[in-house]
C-alpha cells in the first residue's frame, strides 16, 4: 500500500534553489552550472509559471534534457497564482483563431488530466446574466459565438430560468445564457502537479534564477545557446522557450526576438468568505465587452467565493500592476452585486491581484526561429492561460519538431500522473484516507481555520519541489488562506518549517530571500 505522504516514484531530475547560504539546506542550493551536468540541455523553458510547467510536464514524456528556470522561489508564481481559477470551454473565444481551437482541445482534455494529475476541478457550470437592455441584445451572438466554437451546449435562458437556478439573481436580471461546461479549478495545484511530474520524469528545476542575458550561438547547424543569470552562470541549451509571461518582452530583447508589445491588464479581486458561498451556485458571469470579460461571481474550489476581476491597462513594469486599490475593489463589489443580492454584506476576507499579458499584436502569439536557431517566443497568453496550458504544450511540441527540429521519442520510464499518496492533497485528508500509516502529527491542527494538521505541513514540506517558503506551502496546503489570513498559525508555520530543515527562523522567507518574516534581532526569542 502506498504510504500518505509519499512520493512512490524515483524523482530523476534535478531541483535548485539559488540562494544565499544558510536559507536552505546545501543539498538544494545552486551553487554552479556544474550542478546541472555538462551536456547541454535540449530545451531551456525559462518561466515557471502554468504554461512552462504544462510545457515541462509534456516534454518530460520524451527522451529529453529539459531545464525549467524561474526567477521566483516556486513553480507558478507569477500571473498563475492570481486569476479567476476558471477552466474555460472556449465558447466566448474569437472563432477560428488557436485561442479558440486550444480551448476547444483543452476542454476535452481536462478532466482526464485533472485526475490523473490530482487537479481539484469542478464542473458548476456558468450562467451569463444580462442586467440592461443592450446587454440582453447582445445574448444571441453570445449563443452563435459560442455555437461557432462547438459549445454547442449554451443556450439562452429567461429571467425566470435563472431566478429557478439562482434565487440571489438580482432583480434587475433581464435573461442571460446558459455555459454548461464552465468549471472552477485549483490554480494552483496545476503548476506544482505539472512540475511534480515533470521533475520525476528527468526534468531538472532551478528556481530563484533570473536569466538576463542570452548568448546566441550562430552557426547554422545545431547552434548551442547559453542563458546566462543576472549572478552570472551560464547553461548551455540547443532550444530556448520564452515562456517568461510579462518577463517576455525583457528577455526577448536579450537574444533580439522580432517585436511585439506587451503590458499588464491588471484584475483586482475581492476574496469573499466561505459563508458567501450558499448564495450562488453557478459562476456568474457578465455580459463581456470589447476588452474585458467583466466582474465575474464565482464560487472557488476551496469554498469561497470571488468577485473581480478589473482590467486596467498599466504600462509595463509598472510596480503597482499586482497591487489592490480601494477604487478597484469597489468597483469589483459594484460590479458582482449587479448579478447578486446580498453580495455587500458578506465579509471580504482578503484582497488579491493578477496581470494579464496583453499583447497588442494578439493572443497566443507564438515564433520560431526568433533571433536565433531554436529559439522560441510565446506571448500574449492573457485572459486563458491556466484553462490552455495542456492543449498549448501538445501545440507546441508539436511544433518543436517540426520547426526548430527537436526529435521526439517517447520515454517508456515516464510516468503520467501523481500517484494517489503524493502530497499536496488539501482535497485528500490523512482522516478521510484509509492509511494505516497516519501519524500522530496528522491529528494535530496548526491552521484551525482550514483544519490542516502539523502532519500535512510536514509532508509539504517533504513534497517532491521541496517547498520552503510560507507562501510555497499555503499553496499546496491552505494553511494561511482561511478567515484570519495566517494571525493564528503563521509563526507556528515558520517554526515547523525551521524545525523539519534546520534553516534557522530567521532566515524563512514568506516568497523568498528578501521577505524574510523575522527581523535578526527578533530572532533570538524564538531561540
Ligand atoms: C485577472 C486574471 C484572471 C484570469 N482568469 C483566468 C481564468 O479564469 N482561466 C484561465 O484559464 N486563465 C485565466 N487567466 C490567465 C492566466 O492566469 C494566464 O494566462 C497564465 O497564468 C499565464 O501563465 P504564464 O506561465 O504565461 O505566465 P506567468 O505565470 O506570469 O509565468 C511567467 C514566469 O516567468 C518568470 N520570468 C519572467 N522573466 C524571467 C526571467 N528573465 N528569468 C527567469 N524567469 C522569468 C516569472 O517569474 C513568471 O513566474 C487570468 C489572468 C488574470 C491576470
Amino acid at each position: 500500500m502506498e504510504r500518505f505522504g509519499t512520493w512512490q516514484p524515483k524523482i530523476r531530475g534535478k531541483l535548485f534553489y539559488n540562494w544565499p547560504k544558510g536559507s536552505c539546506e546545501e543539498s538544494l542550493r545552486f551553487k554552479s552550472s556544474e550542478q546541472l551536468g555538462t551536456e547541454p540541455y535540449d530545451v531551456v523553458i525559462v518561466g515557471a509559471g502554468v504554461i512552462g510547467c504544462g510545457l515541462a510536464y509534456k516534454l518530460s514524456l520524451y527522451q529529453l534534457r529539459v531545464l525549467l528556470v524561474d526567477r521566483l522561489h516556486d513553480v507558478g508564481e507569477g500571473t498563475s497564482k492570481a486569476n479567476s481559477a476558471l477552466v474555460h470551454s472556449g465558447y466566448d473565444a474569437e472563432p477560428g483563431t488557436l485561442e479558440s481551437e486550444l480551448l476547444y482541445k483543452a476542454e476535452i482534455e481536462w478532466p482526464d488530466l485533472a485526475s490523473r494529475l490530482k487537479i481539484p476541478i469542478d464542473p458548476i457550470g456558468g450562467i451569463m446574466m444580462a442586467v440592461t437592455r443592450e446587454q440582453e441584445n447582445q445574448l444571441s451572438a453570445a449563443e452563435k459565438n459560442a455555437h461557432a466554437n462547438r459549445a454547442t451546449n449554451v443556450h439562452i435562458l429567461t429571467a425566470k430560468e435563472i431566478r429557478e437556478r439562482e434565487p440571489n439573481a438580482s432583480k434587475n436580471i433581464l435573461g442571460g445564457l446558459s455555459v454548461p461546461s464552465e468549471s472552477i479549478g485549483d490554480p494552483f495545484i496545476t503548476s506544482i502537479a505539472y512540475a511534480e511530474v515533470a521533475l520525476a520524469n528527468g526534468v531538472d528545476i532551478l528556481l530563484g534564477t533570473n536569466i538576463s542575458n542570452v548568448e546566441i550561438d550562430s552557426k547554422p547547424r545545431a547552434p548551442i545557446h547559453h542563458i546566462v543569470s543576472s549572478d552570472n552562470h551560464r547553461i548551455a541549451t540547443r532550444r530556448i522557450v520564452n515562456a517568461a509571461g510579462l518577463g517576455g518582452r525583457h528577455f526577448a530583447d536579450k537574444y533580439g526576438g522580432s517585436r511585439f508589445d506587451i503590458n499588464p491588464r491588471r484584475g483586482q479581486f475581492a476574496l469573499l468568505d466561505k459563508s458567501a458561498r450558499s448564495l450562488i451556485q453557478h459562476i456568474l458571469l457578465p455580459v463581456p465587452t470589447a476588452h474585458t470579460k467583466g466582474v465575474l461571481v464565482s464560487p472557488t474550489i476551496f469554498g469561497n467565493v470571488i468577485v473581480g476581476p478589473t482590467a486596467e491597462d498599466l504600462p509595463l513594469d509598472d510596480p503597482t500592476s499586482t497591487h489592490t486599490t480601494i477604487e478597484g475593489i469597489r468597483k469589483v463589489m459594484e460590479g458582482g452585486s449587479k448579478l447578486v443580492n446580498g453580495l455587500n454584506n458578506q465579509p471580504i476576507i482578503a484582497t488579491y491581484s493578477g496581470a494579464r499579458c496583453a499583447c497588442k499584436q494578439g493572443s497566443y502569439l507564438i515564433r520560431y526561429n526568433d533571433g536565433g536557431k531554436g529559439i522560441v517566443t510565446l506571448t500574449g497568453i492573457r485572459s486563458t492561460g491556466l484553462t490552455a496550458s495542456v492543449s498549448l504544450a501538445d501545440h507546441l511540441i508539436n511544433n518543436l519538431n517540426k520547426e526548430v527540429g527537436l526529435e521526439l521519442s517517447l520515454d517508456k520510464e515516464a510516468i503520467d500522473s501523481r500517484p494517489k499518496s503524493a502530497w499536496p492533497g488539501w482535497w485528500q485528508r490523512p482522516f478521510e484516507c484509509e492509511t494505516p500509516n497516519a501519524r500522530e502529527d496528522h491529528g494535530c491542527m496548526s491552521c484551525y481555520c482550514e483544519s490542516i494538521s502539523i502532519g500535512e505541513i510536514a509532508d509539504s514540506i517533504n513534497s517532491p519541489l521541496r517547498p520552503r517558503t510560507m507562501d510555497a506551502i499555503k499553496r499546496r496546503t491552505r494553511a494561511l488562506m482561511g478567515r484570519c489570513q495566517g494571525f493564528d498559525c503563521q509563526v507556528q508555520i515558520a517554526e515547523i518549517i525551521s524545525d523539519r530543515t534546520g534553516i534557522e527562523i530567521n532566515k524563512i522567507t514568506k516568497n523568498g530571500p528578501g521577505s524574510e518574516l523575522v527581523a535578526n534581532s527578533q530572532a533570538e526569542a524564538f531561540a
